[in-house]
């Protein structure tokens, strides 16, 4: 058994503070990991305030997890001790399902194990995320991290990352394609650097000129403004793809008419009611609005993959361990550029 310390949530209302405890015992196929960095995804927050309401406290969050291998059970041959590695919101499944069998674990009949706040399949205990020292996770939810990614920035990949590669790949985008992002935050971001990866043609859309700077310097080729009714008109029709980044209730309607005919927006960031939505858009251009979520264990080897080939990285805010409840409030505000990752060797628990 493990000791390890982390930093856990004990209600709703109460910061995170450190907390030490044990991690499993290593079952045969288990790997253990010392955790270097792991970003800070706006879902900890809302999994550490309950406003999806299946929180269980105590909580440690964290599944952006890059680490090194430490040790390995009896019938781990893929992984060794001092392996980079990688974790990102699965830790298990039920392994023969036919989504499972098809490598879209997120799909799971039976529901996946989230690496926080989830009960382990075996023991019913509740699972502990990245904001910690170490993590025990079944090989088959391990990463490898390529020997050219930098491992902090590597950490943003395991959620940010995949959720914005996976609808990209889903939706067949390549040159040729064009891409509109809504939202320019930490998944935003890489949606617009993995778009134009993959050789698209990439607009930012906003509500506002300020982001305009950035929304350029991370490679888009053009900004839209939403409020602007003239340049919305001129864009009807020109998109195959919308990502739909925004985190909280919103109206997408006025984003349907940019879709070609047979377009689909795909929404990754908020999970909840919608705004009431006008069909008319949809019906006259038989236009789709859908969802995604994550991405399965291969494709997310892929995408970090494609990562390491293309040196598309995530832009990182660096933090201590100590200092996760002011990077919460930034959070809160969207005042992070564009995403905060705990260096956890640094920090002081
Ligand atoms: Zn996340
Ligand atoms: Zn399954």
């Amino acid at each position: 058994m493990i000791k390890t310390i982390g930093y856990a949530a004990e209600s709703a209302t109460s910061p995170l503070k450190p907390m030490e405890f044990d991690c499993r015992s290593l079952r045969h196929d288990d790997v253990a990991i010392e955790i270097l960095y792991s970003g800070v995804c706006h879902s900890d927050l809302h999994t550490v305030k309950n406003d999806w309401g299946w929180t269980i406290y105590p909580n440690v969050p964290g599944h952006e997890i890059v680490g090194r291998v430490i040790e390995v059970g009896s019938a781990v041959h893929q992984y060794k001790v001092g392996d980079h590695v990688a974790v990102g919101c699965m830790v298990d499944s039920c392994q023969s399902c036919h989504h499972c069998h098809d490598g879209e674990e997120q799909f799971c009949v039976e529901g996946f194990t989230q690496t926080y706040n989830s009960p382990d399949r075996h023991t019913q205990d509740i699972t502990k995320g990245g904001y910690a020292k170490h993590i025990v996770v079944r090989q088959e939810f391990v990463l490898s991290v390529p020997q050219s990614l930098d491992l902090a920035k590597t950490a943003p990949l395991l959620c940010a990352g995949i959720t914005t590669y996976s609808p990209l790949r889903s939706w067949n985008v390549g040159p040729g394609s064009k891409v509109a992002v809504i939202g320019m935050g930490g998944l935003g971001h890489m949606a617009v650097k993995l778009a134009v990866a993959m050789g698209a043609h990439v607009t930012v859309v906003s509500r506002s000129h300020s982001k305009k700077d950035d929304a350029l310097n991370l490679g888009a080729d053009a900004f839209l403004i939403s409020q602007d009714n003239d340049s919305m008109e001129k864009a009807a029709g020109q998109f195959d793809l919308i990502v739909d980044t925004v985190p909280v209730k919103h109206d997408v309607t006025p984003y349907i008419p940019l879709l070609k005919v047979d377009g689909t927006l795909t929404l990754v960031g908020q999970v909840g009611p919608l705004a009431e939505i006008n069909s008319v858009p949809m019906i006259l251009g038989r236009r789709r609005i859908a969802g995604s979520i994550i991405g399965g264990i291969a494709e997310t080897q892929e995408m970090l993959d494609f990562c390491a080939r293309m040196q598309v990285m995530p832009e990182v805010e660096m933090i201590k361990m100590q200092d996760i409840n002011q990077a919460f409030e930034r959070l809160e505000r969207s005042d992070v550029h564009y995403r905060f990752v705990v260096g956890m060797q640094a920090s002081d628990f």
